[in-house]
């Protein structure tokens, strides 16, 4: 593999081409480091397979020493004694920041990740700034409450609870949204009080690493934040087995996951967990079979499918079955597949020659199981380098069949027809996975019937991969441990404290 900036460089502008292009370091307590061991690995842009730069791939000793610095960050005046209005002003700064930078963030995750540029701008980074404007919000809202106890022993008492920063976090994320990832994890943890390392996925290290020069920017002290570019095998496995780590907040592979809260379980350190999905998607008989059509297709077709909650088990109403299977493979057909970065690109390429194998192994799986596919199924013909995919359409397959069990993370989906509602509702939640659901009807009481029926952390009714930063997102069962966002989110960062005063 050879370093090869012919393809993207034309299409990228001058700030992130050069940022892209740097050798990149360790950010510990406020400074760029190499790692202690000199070692580094490539990020490859995957429109192209080739390598666009070299980054630090951190070690144990490398991750000891950003422990040690989120704690003394910590535990130092400055921001200990911030106030939480300061705090929430540090963390507009860094919501303002990313606004005045958007543009440059795009590009950076687009080249990296593979997603298409206009998804990259208004989705993941504009909801990455609102995901700090909104935690900016909370330092000061992080109330205790009194407690009517009662007297014991002759003695009355005043009772009352403190919300604490729960310590030092290691905040590790995944390639499909790197960004907003980090944000999701970072802005809560920040607002709480806490100190953060955080591990981006090796995939795609870049925005990480221009965030960390923001939140240098923004005036965060030094330590409070230190990124650490790295393997999840070495760098992750290292900040879980830390004992001075007091919380993991991972989103991930349900089995990396399961891994993780084995090894919490030993020091019982704090851990919250987003994991993988196998989401129902279903239409109801009184639901318009165009309208649903193209939203279905979005619901499994966005960020080329590898979304957690994407929308990968579609339900149709036998009465809609064909018209609505035939709509969403014509529109499969029409999206337009390229390199994110080039104008008009709809659909991207997959993030990795990795995950390139494991969608393509899936669908050999789903065809050996009897499955058809009516459109998709492989590298679309103009497209001979890259980890391109086509969207694909899955028909004729067994509710046991694997493909409609496993996570995929790639676009392709499985249309299957329904008839009767409450085999149905078992048949969608006959999954390990439980993190969301879609329903499509005009009938009110359908609808809330169905969303109070379906176990999974998020249902939405007549729209799909929705979220904000003030509403819970999590799973059921597999898909996870807690609830990321909104008071819930900012919960997974506090211990609560119960003080005791003897005021006889
Ligand atoms: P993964 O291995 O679970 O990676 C997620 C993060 O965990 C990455 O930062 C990874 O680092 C790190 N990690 C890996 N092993 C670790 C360990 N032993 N200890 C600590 N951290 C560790 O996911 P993947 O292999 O990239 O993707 C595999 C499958 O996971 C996908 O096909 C998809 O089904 C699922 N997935 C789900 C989500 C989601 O949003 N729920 C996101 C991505 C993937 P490195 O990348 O550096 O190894
Ligand atoms: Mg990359």
């Amino acid at each position: 593999m050879s370093t090869d900036v012919s393809g993207w460089s034309e299409l990228i502008g001058d700030a992130a081409r050069r940022f892209a292009l740097r050798r990149h370091r360790l950010f510990i307590n406020g400074a760029w480091q190499d790692a202690a061991d000199g070692g580094t690995f490539e990020t490859l842009d995957p429109a192209s397979g080739t390598v666009v730069t070299s980054v630090a791939d951190a070690g144990p000793a490398d991750i000891d020493a950003a422990v040690r610095a989120a704690r003394s960050a910590l535990e130092a005046v400055t921001w200990k004694k911030m106030t939480p209005i300061d705090r929430g002003r540090l963390l507009n700064r860094l919501a303002d920041l990313i606004e005045s930078n958007a543009q440059e963030l795009a590009e950076l995750e687009s080249l990296d990740n593979g997603k298409p540029l206009s998804a990259a701008l208004n989705g993941d980074v504009a909801g990455t700034a609102k995901i700090f404007r909104y935690f900016a919000g909370w330092p000061s809202k992080l109330e205790g409450a009194t407690i009517p106890v009662s007297p014991s022993g002759g003695r009355t008492f005043l009772n009352y609870t403190r919300s604490e920063p729960v310590g030092v976090c290691g905040l590790i994320v995944p390639w499909n949204f790197p960004l907003s990832m980090a944000a999701w994890k970072l802005a809560p943890a920040l607002a709480a009080g806490c100190g953060c390392i955080l591990k981006p996925a090796e995939q795609t290290p870049l925005t990480a690493l221009r965030l960390a020069e923001l939140i240098d920017e923004a005036g965060f002290p030094a330590g409070i934040v230190n990124v650490m570019t790295g393997r999840g095998a070495t760098a992750g496995a290292a900040l879980v087995a830390h004992p001075g780590v007091d919380k993991i907040a991972f989103t991930g592979s349900t089995q990396v996951g399961k891994s993780i809260a084995r090894q919490c379980a030993d020091s019982l350190k704090r851990v919250t967990l987003e994991l993988g999905g196998k989401s129902p998607n279903i239409i109801l008989p009184d639901a318009d079979p165009a309208e649903v059509a193209e939203a279905a297709a979005a619901a499994i077709f966005y960020n080329q499918g590898q979304v957690c909650t994407a929308g990968s088990r579609l339900y149709i109403h036998k009465k809609h079955f064909d018209r609505v299977v035939a709509d969403i493979a014509s529109k499969a057909q029409s999206i337009r597949i390229g390199p994110g970065l080039e104008a008009g690109t709809q659909m991207g390429p997959l993030v990795s020659s990795l995950q390139h194998q494991r969608v393509s192994d899936y669908v050999s799986i789903g065809r050996n199981e009897g499955g058809t596919t009516i459109t998709g199924g492989g590298r679309p013909h103009d497209r001979p380098e890259g980890y391109f995919f086509e969207p694909t359409v899955f028909v004729d397959t067994r509710d046991g069949a694997r493909i409609v069990k496993e996570e995929i993370f790639g676009p392709v989906l499985t249309a299957m027809p329904w008839d009767d509602i409450d085999d149905l509702v078992n048949r969608a939640n006959d999954s390990p996975f439980g993190l969301a659901a879609g329903i499509w009807t005009r009938d009110v009481k359908e609808a809330h019937r169905l969303a109070a029926q379906l176990k999974a952390g998020t249902v939405w009714v007549n729209c799909y991969n929705v979220t904000d930063p003030a509403s819970p997102f999590g799973g059921f069962k597999e898909s996870g441990w807690g609830r990321e966002l909104g008071r819930k989110g900012i919960e997974n960062y506090l211990e609560t404290k119960s003080v005791w005063i003897n005021v006889d």
